[in-house]
C-alpha cells in the first residue's frame, strides 16, 4: 500500500520554494544575533534646507551577518515581525541608540537620533517606561529621540497608535511621521497625532523632477504640515534636481544618498566634523 502521508510530506519537502527555506535559516540565526552582538545601527544624516547643518540622524539597523555579511533591515525585520522577535530587535535598537547618544555626548557631540518603531512595539503597554528608562539611564534629554512611525502601519491601528503617540509624548521625545503619503491618512486626521515631523516617501520625491502631479502633491503637502505645526523632511533625495525643487518648495530638512548615505558611528564622527549640528 502507498504510505501517501509520507510520500507528500517528502514531496512538500523538496518542492518548498527556497524563500520560505531561507526565511527559516534566517529566523534561526536571528534568535541568536542579538545575544552575539551582530546587530548594529548605521546613522543617516538630516540635513537642514536652509544652512546646510546637520539636523540630527536616522538609525538604520543592519545585520552583520557571520557568513552573509552586512544585511540589510528588509530582509529581516519582516521575519522578526511575524515570528514574534521584532520587540526583542527593537528594545536593542532603544537601548543601543540612547548608548551611542551618551557616548556622543561626551565627545561633545549632541545628536539628536531618529529610532523607527514597528507597529508590535507601539501595541506594547510598557514602551514609553522602557525608553524612558533607556533614556535616564544614559543621562539622555527625551528631546533628543526621535521616534518615526510608518504611516500605513499608525493608521492600521489607530487606537494603539494614538494611545502610544500619547504616552510618548508625555515623557517628552518627539514624535515623526514616516513614508506620508503611502498610506490613506488625511492629513486633517494627522492633527489628532502630537507629532513634530512629517517624512514624505521617496517614492514622491523620485518623481519631482519629471512629474507637475507629484510636485503639486509634495507641494501641497509641505504647505498644509506647515500650517500644522509640523517639520517636513523629504527621504530619498539622490539628485541636486530633487534637491533644488524641495528647497524651492520649503521643505525644512532632506536626507538621501545626495546628501549622505547611512554610516557607521565612527564614520559618521568624522563626517560631521565642520559641520556640528545645529
Ligand atoms: P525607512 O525608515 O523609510 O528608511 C529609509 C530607507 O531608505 C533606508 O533603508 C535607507 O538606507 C534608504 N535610503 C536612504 N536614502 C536613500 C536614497 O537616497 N535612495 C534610496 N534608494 N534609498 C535611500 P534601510 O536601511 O534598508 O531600511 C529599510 C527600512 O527598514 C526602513 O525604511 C525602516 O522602515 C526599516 N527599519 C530600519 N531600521 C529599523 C529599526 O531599527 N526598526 C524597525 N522597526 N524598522 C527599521
Ligand atoms: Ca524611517
Ligand atoms: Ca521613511
Ligand atoms: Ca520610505
Amino acid at each position: 500500500a502507498k504510505r501517501a502521508g509520507g510520500s507528500t510530506y517528502a514531496l512538500y519537502e523538496t518542492h518548498m520554494d527556497e524563500g520560505a527555506q531561507e526565511q527559516l535559516h534566517l529566523l534561526n540565526d536571528l534568535r541568536l544575533a542579538i545575544d552575539q552582538g551582530q546587530l548594529q545601527l548605521h546613522y543617516q544624516p538630516k540635513i537642514d534646507g536652509q544652512h546646510g547643518q546637520i539636523r540630527g540622524v536616522e538609525a538604520l539597523l543592519r545585520w552583520n551577518h557571520p557568513e552573509r555579511g552586512l544585511l540589510n533591515p528588509g530582509l529581516f525585520i519582516p521575519i522578526a515581525e511575524r515570528f514574534g522577535l521584532i520587540n526583542s530587535l527593537g528594545n536593542w535598537v532603544i537601548d543601543e541608540a540612547c548608548r551611542q547618544m551618551h557616548a556622543w555626548a561626551e565627545i561633545g557631540l549632541h545628536m539628536r537620533v531618529a529610532i523607527n518603531l514597528s507597529v508590535h512595539q507601539l501595541r506594547e503597554e510598557d514602551l514609553a517606561r522602557r525608553i524612558e528608562a533607556a533614556l535616564a539611564r544614559n543621562f539622555v534629554e527625551p528631546s533628543q529621540l526621535l521616534c518615526e512611525i510608518t504611516e500605513s502601519v499608525a493608521m492600521e491601528d489607530i487606537k494603539s497608535t494614538q494611545r502610544a503617540f500619547e504616552q510618548l509624548a508625555r515623557i517628552g521625545v518627539f514624535l515623526s511621521i514616516d513614508d506620508f503619503g503611502t498610506g490613506y491618512s488625511s492629513l486633517s486626521y494627522l492633527r489628532q497625532l502630537p507629532a513634530r515631523q512629517l517624512k514624505i516617501d521617496r517614492s514622491f520625491v523620485c518623481d519631482v523632477e519629471g512629474s507637475a502631479d507629484a510636485r503639486a502633491i509634495v507641494s501641497a503637502v509641505i504647505q498644509l504640515a506647515h500650517e500644522l505645526g509640523l517639520r517636513v523632511v523629504a527621504e530619498g533625495v539622490e539628485t541636486q534636481g530633487q534637491r533644488d525643487i524641495l528647497l524651492a518648495l520649503h521643505c525644512d530638512e532632506l536626507q538621501g544618498y545626495f546628501l549622505a548615505r547611512p554610516m557607521a558611528a565612527a564614520t559618521l564622527e568624522a563626517w560631521t566634523e565642520g559641520r556640528k549640528p545645529v
